[in-house]
């Protein structure tokens, strides 16, 4: 478990700080799915880690839809016939239905209201609200706000541009040994919004920075995307690459206090799904693993039938179950340094699991070898040392060629990292083979037959949202 091993060592009070400070530096930025704010968030991560930015222009089609109109905006108010500025978007970006279509107008309150928005229950909070794909125009504020209006006329403006240009969008390419990839995506659209998603993107950018360091098995790619436009538009460009994703994980919404949820891909038991069950189930309390469902976020296109991608989602809230989702309560105060920390953790734990997660043949498969002869087996009775023989006998007892250290991991009950410190001794002591992945190929249909009955995961009561 090399790369959670090195973030263990990490100071890990600074790097929360780190995590976290770098979620404050995102925070001021007025995003939307188009616009320099996007730009702007992605020069940001491109100082930190190697980034490839694409722009495709406005009415490209990609799949069945276009690439909607760039939008920018300066500046937005109400204002009182005193001429102050009661609603300022220059206070809070969430003042602004996202994507508003611009406007400059006087009208009456009763005129305006259809077109301002609120949390009555939450009369402290304003509500983030878009308006993408229908132009329109719209104030948010807080209901506390709505009520000190007096029935007046206001002067409302929007200073926003709708107009031809580019939806943006960033990758980190990491070449490993093999061509087959790890996919990471985030959805980089959310304007002044902590959990969703600057915890993703922030987790996302310094595990980029940390495994660009390192000897891969696997190549990695990270998308920093916009959401639903932004993963159809790469899958309509990267067919191709899209064949190569062997395990992905969407990061949202993992900052908070709540415990993690995993949310399984559309195939239900692949690698991925597995790797990062055991992961949460070793490192953290209580984790909750759900169903796939065709909604939530980018997943949402790489699970799509025609792709069919192994996807999942890790998350700590889930989207639309905490109050403060799509509020301006989602803020820097909602997502904790430990917190980002811990989600970190839980990544790296992944990434170690599928780089680890080899199968091997047991080059002596008739009866036991005799471990003794061989230094691997001590007298009984020495606590972590049964452990450790107990992991060696369960590797050599399942690599027949059709079980991967992960499947072993799931049938014996013993954790990946003895499972693969196990096969790393026994393989040093001429024990084992490595299957090649054509080997592996001709076993799949075996081996997904088995991990269909194995892997708890596809058995598990996780609870759907
Ligand atoms: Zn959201």
């Amino acid at each position: 478990m090399a790369l959670l091993k090195d973030i263990s060592e990490l100071d890990g009070v600074k790097l929360g700080q780190d995590l976290h400070g770098f979620a404050a530096e995102l925070y001021p930025i007025c995003r939307s799915i188009t616009g320099d704010g996007i730009r702007q968030t992605l020069a940001m991560i491109q100082s930190r880690i190697p980034l490839e930015i694409t722009e495709i222009p406005t009415g490209t089609q990609v799949f069945d839809w276009n690439v909607p109109k760039e939008w920018n905006i300066r500046d937005a108010f109400i204002k009182s016939p005193a001429g102050e500025r009661v609603v300022d978007f220059q206070k809070h970006n969430l003042h602004v239905v996202n994507y508003s279509a611009p406007v400059h107008a006087t009208m009456p309150l009763s005129e305006l209201k259809p077109h301002l928005f609120t949390i009555p229950e939450h009369p402290d909070w304003v509500p983030y609200r878009t308006s993408y794909y229908k132009e329109d125009w719209g104030f948010c504020l807080s209901h506390n706000q709505l009520m000190a209006l007096e029935d007046s006329e206001y002067e409302v403006c929007i200073d926003s541009e709708l107009g031809e240009g580019h939806l943006t969008y960033g990758e980190c390419y990491l070449p490993g040994r093999s061509t087959d990839e790890v996919l990471f995506s985030c959805h980089v659209c959310h304007p002044s919004l902590a959990n969703d998603n600057l915890s993703g993107l922030s987790v996302a950018t310094f595990l980029a920075g940390l495994l660009s360091r390192r000897d891969l098995r696997y190549s990695y790619r990270f998308l920093f995307i916009p959401g639903t436009i932004g993963p159809i538009a790469w899958l309509a460009r990267n067919r191709e690459a899209a064949n190569h994703v062997r395990h992905g994980l969407v990061l949202t919404c993992i900052g908070d206090s709540s415990g993690f949820h995993y949310k399984k891909s559309r195939r239900g038991n692949a690698e991925i799904d597995c790797a990062a069950a055991h992961v949460l189930t070793q490192l953290t309390e209580s984790p909750e693993i759900l169903e796939f469902t065709p909604y939530g976020y980018e997943e949402r296109q790489f699970c799509s039938p025609g792709f069919n991608l192994p996807v999942g989602c890790l998350m700590r809230s889930v989207w639309g179950t905490f109050p403060q989702y799509h509020t301006s309560a989602d803020n820097l105060d909602f997502i904790q340094p430990q917190q980002l920390t811990g989600a970190l953790r839980v990544c790296a734990g992944i990434v170690d699991v599928l780089e680890e997660n080899l199968t091997y043949r047991n080059l002596n498969p008739y009866c036991e070898p005799q471990l003794g002869r061989r230094g691997l087996y001590s007298p009984a009775g020495s606590g972590d040392l049964d452990a450790e023989i107990n992991a060696r006998l369960w590797v050599l007892n399942l690599s027949d060629g059709g079980h991967s250290l992960l499947d072993i991991t799931e049938r014996s009950g013993v954790a990946f990292s003895l499972i693969s410190e196990a096969a790393a001794l026994l393989l040093a002591a001429g024990l084992l083979s490595p299957v090649t992945e054509d080997e592996e190929e001709n076993h799949s249909g075996t081996v997904a037959r088995e991990i269909a009955t194995q892997c708890p995961v596809a058995a598990s009561s996780g609870i759907d949202r």
